[in-house]
């Protein structure tokens, strides 16, 4: 006699979810069997998949929520998220990504960093302060409170810079060199004369356009690093 409380389902995850998967597992639905009472979110993330990731789910060809319960003999099929913005662009980004935060900070954008963030302190500060979680980390990105985030694919910080930008399409919303790469403070104009005492007898020479960091006191100008920083963002797609 059949056990009441087993069923089985087939799950197939489309585009770039199947990064997720186990490679010989890719292609092909994953048959699962799971107990009453337990949602395709949970199920979802059982196979390794945070739902921060996840898109359309469809049962059996008909869209379903993520708190959908499967029943026996269901086929789901789970498509990644669409490329966009969910909220204001504003990161939290774990702290393996300094490279990244200062990247995303010098296209204008407000990131949370810090290089000893705790998970649970990130959980927390999500739920006071909602933002897109920016991780590698997927048991992180399965938490409760983390709303919205992306599980980067590469361990490259400028590869990374290129997935944010396609998966949140940040292009057209990106204002360079606006925001301190070091502390995340908003730039202000500053007159030469007031940093003068700051700067390197060339910058002093060649330079004349400065902004501050109200908050940590750096000094910024349109020098070599302001240009490669230009080449990175014409290359950004
Ligand atoms: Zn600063």
């Amino acid at each position: 006699m059949r056990d009441m409380d087993r069923n089985e389902a087939d799950f197939i995850f489309r585009g770039d979810l199947e990064w997720f998967i186990a490679r010989k597992a890719r292609g092909k639905p994953i048959h699962l069997v799971f107990e009453d009472h337990q949602s395709a979110k949970h199920l979802i993330e059982a196979l390794g998949v945070p739902h921060v990731e996840v898109g359309k789910v469809t049962a059996n060809q008909e869209p379903v929520a993520l708190s959908y319960l499967p029943k026996d003999g269901d086929k789901l099929e789970i498509l990644p998220t669409a490329p966009g913005l969910p909220m204001a662009p504003c990161f939290l980004l774990d702290n393996h990504l300094g490279r990244l935060a200062a990247s995303l900070r010098m296209l204008g954008f407000d990131c949370l960093y810090r290089n000893d963030f705790e998970d649970a302190e990130m959980a927390h500060l999500l739920e006071n302060d909602p933002r897109i979680l920016l991780t590698r980390d997927r048991q992180l990105l399965m938490r409760k409170a983390v709303q919205f985030g992306y599980c980067l694919r590469s361990l490259r910080p400028k590869e990374q810079l290129h997935e944010v930008v396609r998966r949140f399409a940040l292009k057209p919303v990106i204002r360079p060199f606006t925001r301190c790469l070091r502390c995340n403070g908003i730039l202000e104009p500053v007159d030469k004369a007031d940093v003068l005492e700051q700067l390197e007898p060339k910058t002093r020479l060649y330079y004349n356009v400065f902004s501050r960091c109200p908050i940590c006191g750096q000094v910024y100008w349109k020098g070599s690093h302001w240009e490669q920083m230009q080449a990175v963002i014409a290359n950004l797609k």
